[in-house]
């Protein structure tokens, strides 16, 4: 049976242990200590990570009473100095006492039940038995939260027989469990939990409700604290500098910057529109002039998508009866026809683009297929402009 640290003393980050065993099991050794404060994945908390002997310990899980180490290289000697990943525990330890408390308030003020949880080193969310939570109530939950951070609750560990759960108003324990961890944040809640902790609620640090998704038909609450939040803050802080001088501008003028930009973005584009269309005019007159039968068909190199729809509905107003074009830059074919000939574009997408590894579809009077590279486009275009008889 392994020592375990984590549970006894949470500050413990450096220690000598006797190894106990080392088994090699597909390429990688699992190692077994008399004492550790490797915290083994479980409850929703991630393992710690570090060093044993100098070697990088890359898994911990718990195995009956044992706690394994999963190690690349077998450490050297029987006693061994540990060391474990300070920043990457503290992380996970203010983001499970975060996760508690945040539990405990939307239960108590909304009777939002947590129904699972989940832990990394990015982020942490919960998921709460509720369809919805306003951004009121969400506002609501992170100031009662952080009202009790700053107040300073104590968290204490404690441990408890199975047949004094009822005093703590515990959620159901699974069967065969005898000895409860008990985790009590002072006045708010009683946890049965075995994972590691602040010694009080000041130590989780501000915690920040980042986003609320919907799965399963309930809210999952993604948040941050501690250690975290601070590095997502200089993460933000750098990213808005880089912004404000690749835009040249000031945190105070950066949004109407963007609107400028913006407007500006789209005269141009509607400049460009117009100048295209004039462009189109030319181009389709000189095009029906090479055409020598009623289908018009034609491979860009450089034309976007919405490009080939102005030419082919030109083509199709001057007089053509159906149009192929393809453009290389996008690897798509456009198929259109003006209503005389009885064939479906859609279906003819639908029925033939597969076997040229394409795939699209559209009405029976204009269709579109995208294709993955040049070769197809130019085999399903020479396919379809035979089809038609041009
Ligand atoms: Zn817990």
């Amino acid at each position: 049976m392994t020592e375990k640290l984590f549970y006894t003393d949470p500050k413990v980050f450096e220690w000598d242990a006797e190894v106990t065993g080392a088994a090699f099991h597909d390429g990688l050794w699992h190692v077994t200590l008399d004492k550790t404060a490797f915290y083994p994945e479980g409850g929703g908390q991630p393992c710690d990570l570090g060093t044993i002997a100098g070697k990088e310990v890359i898994h911990v899980m718990k195995k009956g009473e044992e706690v394994v180490h999963i190690v690349k290289e077998k450490p050297e000697g029987t006693r061994v100095h540990c060391q474990i990943d300070k920043i990457r525990r503290l992380v996970h330890t203010q983001h499970h006492s975060g996760q508690h408390l945040l539990a405990a308030v939307c239960l108590k003020m909304y009777g939002a039940k947590t129904l699972s949880i989940h832990l990394s080193m990015n982020s942490a969310a919960i998921e709460l038995d509720v369809p919805a939570l306003s951004d009121e109530q969400l506002e609501n939950i992170e100031k009662e939260v952080n009202r009790l951070i700053l107040s300073g609750r104590r968290i204490r560990i404690f441990y408890i027989n199975r047949a004094e759960a009822g005093r703590y108003d515990l959620d159901e324990i699974p069967e065969g469990i005898e000895r409860l961890r008990i985790v009590e944040i002072e006045g708010v809640e009683y946890n049965a939990c075995g994972g590691t902790h602040v010694g009080s609620t000041s130590e989780i640090g501000p915690l920040k409700i980042l986003k609320t998704e919907r799965v399963r038909g309930h809210v999952r609450l993604h948040f941050i604290c501690g250690i975290r939040l601070f590095e997502d803050y200089k993460e933000k802080l750098s990213l808005l500098a880089d912004i404000l001088e690749k835009l040249s501008t000031a945190q105070d003028t950066v949004l109407q910057k963007i609107e400028k930009i913006k407007k500006e973005l789209k005269e141009k584009e509607q400049k460009y529109n117009a100048l295209f269309d004039e462009y189109a005019e030319l181009l389709t007159d000189r095009f029906i002039a090479e055409q020598k039968g009623p289908t018009a068909g034609k491979i860009f190199p450089d034309k976007t998508v919405k490009e080939l729809s102005v030419i082919s509905h030109k083509l199709l107003q001057k007089g053509m009866k159906a149009a192929v074009l393809g453009t290389i830059l996008e690897n798509k074919i456009i198929l259109s026809q003006n209503g005389d000939l009885a064939i479906d574009c859609g279906k003819i997408i639908k029925q033939h683009a597969p076997a040229f590894s394409g795939k699209g579809g559209g009405t029976p009077v204009k269709a579109q297929a995208q294709f993955p590279d040049s070769e197809k486009l130019n085999e399903f275009f020479r396919f379809v402009t035979g089809h038609l008889g041009n």
